[in-house]
């Protein structure tokens, strides 16, 4: 396990923070420094066909070692880390042994990671945690994910009676910034389907995401002398908490779980002169999501024939869809994930997400592409942290889908 943690440790130290603000892909030059840092261990490994395009995506092969057919599988995971939270100088502090209390991780701010708020902590008594100290994310999310696939292909390489077939890997930029699977060349990839190694607890197994759209509402009024604005002004901010007032109130994000979706209020900018509202629409499902996106759209009609003018204009545009669509015609390749899990006595965990992943993205680029538990928890900020051992066992799923995989297609 040292020999993980070490490879892990290598990684966060690294700082690979991308930039929402930044139209360059990718869209921060640091995250280079991982990706051949990545390069060089792959091939030290004995990878084969290792490529570094001009857009930072990594690729490698690990041929097969059978004499039938298998598809050819992907495992896919993202190098860089938040915007939401710095990545620089990363301190990464191990815990062995946890003993299931408050963890001091700065003594001077006094930063703790504390089981009474984070319950989850709980589950990983006795193991060996590592965390931030206080002051940066960790960056488990997701380089526990890269740590994983690279441990598993060195594993595989190493035990050659592990019989598999082709199995191809990728390592992205930019998937905290949403852009992750932008010019991912599926083809060059070449794999049949492929698991993206970035969900959190031990044994998450995800395949359904939200259908995704943002709207922007855009609310035109007049400006009159107030005293003298009788019958003449028209106040945009007034009739943008009327459009707010007549969207569901119980339908948003601090009322809503699993399947149930949401109108979330973003953004708001107001004067007299004009408004703009944004939000995001969510539902799994896509009946659902539709009806989302029309009701809004007749909130906006009601108000402008309240109001005898067209001030209230819309423009909603999708942003992604649940993968969901495309994973359930070949639901074997969660099938095979489950199994895996079963056979390394872990826990399945299958629910939907409650957002998006590059998997959905991909699996519409026609790479179906279930999510799977990097073992990480609190993303994106200073209380994040992983125990080793989910490292490892997200390690052997990977190990333990190639085989199956291989199995079934004897
Ligand atoms: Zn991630």
């Amino acid at each position: 396990m040292q020999h993980i943690i070490d490879r892990f440790i290598s990684y966060v130290t690294i700082d690979t923070q991308s930039d929402p603000n930044n139209p360059a892909f990718p869209s921060t030059e640091k995250q280079w420094d991982l990706a051949h840092l990545l390069v060089d261990e792959l091939k030290q490994i004995g990878l084969s066909d290792i490529t570094l395009d001009d857009n930072c995506y990594i690729m490698a092969t690990l041929p097969s070692n059978v004499n039938h057919q298998v598809p050819t599988i992907g495992f896919v995971a993202h190098i860089d880390t938040s915007p939401d939270y710095t990545g620089t100088n990363v301190k990464p502090q191990i815990h062995p042994n946890y003993d299931g209390m408050d963890i001091i991780l700065n003594t001077e701010e006094n930063i703790v990671l504390s089981p009474s708020y984070f319950e989850d902590l709980l589950l990983y008594k006795g193991q060996t945690l590592i965390t931030t100290d206080g002051t940066t994310l960790l960056g488990a999310d997701d380089k526990a994910g890269v740590t994983e696939i690279v441990s598993a292909m060195e594993y595989l390489i190493q035990h050659p009676e592990i019989r598999h077939g082709e199995i191809r890997i990728c390592f992205t930029p930019d998937e905290e910034v949403g852009k992750g699977a932008h010019k991912f060349d599926v083809a060059k990839f070449g794999a049949e389907w492929a698991y993206t190694m970035d969900g959190s607890q031990v044994g998450e197994l995800e395949y359904e995401n939200f259908n995704a759209a943002g709207a922007v509402v855009t609310i035109n009024g007049k400006i009159v002398h107030p005293g003298y604005a009788k019958g003449k002004m028209i106040n945009s901010m007034l009739i943008a908490k009327d459009f707010i007032a007549a969207l569901p109130q119980n339908e948003i994000p601090q009322e809503t779980t699993g399947y149930e979706g949401f109108f979330h209020l973003c953004d708001m900018q107001g004067e007299v002169e004009k408004t703009t509202l944004e939000y995001i629409i969510r539902d799994h499902d896509m009946e659902l999501f539709e009806n989302k996106k029309n009701q809004f759209k007749q909130v906006a009609k009601d108000l402008n024939k309240h109001l005898g003018q067209e001030l209230v204009q819309i423009e909603i545009k999708d942003q992604y869809y649940n993968m969901r669509e495309k994973v359930e015609p070949v639901i074997h390749i969660v099938n095979i994930a489950e199994e895996a899990m079963k056979e390394l006595d872990i826990k399945p965990l299958i629910k939907a997400i409650r957002g998006g992943t590059d998997g959905s993205q991909l699996s519409y680029m026609g790479l179906p592409c279930p999510n799977i538990f990097a073992g990480g928890h609190n993303f994106h900020g200073r209380y994040e942290y992983v125990p080793a051992e989910s490292i490892v066992k997200a390690m052997n799923v990977i190990v333990k889908i190639a085989e199956l995989t291989a199995e079934k297609y004897r």
